[in-house]
């Protein structure tokens, strides 16, 4: 289980360049592209899993816990 401590998924769009791999390892299709940047196009599917932040390799999107 996600930790409850971690509530937010932050982006930093300019940081992004569009590469996609969030979106690919996104288990539950919570991410996008639009216009060659990230999107969070269905946040209530997110589990918090963390891969994004990890996979991102710009540092553009984390969790947060606040
Ligand atoms: S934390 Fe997990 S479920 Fe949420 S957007 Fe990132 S990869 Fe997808
Ligand atoms: S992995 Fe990072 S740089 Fe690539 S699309 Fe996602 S947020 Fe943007």
């Amino acid at each position: 289980m996600p930790s409850e401590k971690v509530k937010s998924l932050n982006l930093e769009i300019n940081w992004c360049k569009g590469c996609g791999i969030c979106v690919a390892f996104c288990p539950k299709n919570v991410l996008d592209l639009e216009n060659g940047k990230i999107v969070i196009k269905n946040l209530d599917s997110c589990i918090k899993c963390g891969l994004c932040e990890l996979r991102c390799p710009d540092y553009a999107i984390w969790l947060g816990g606040e």
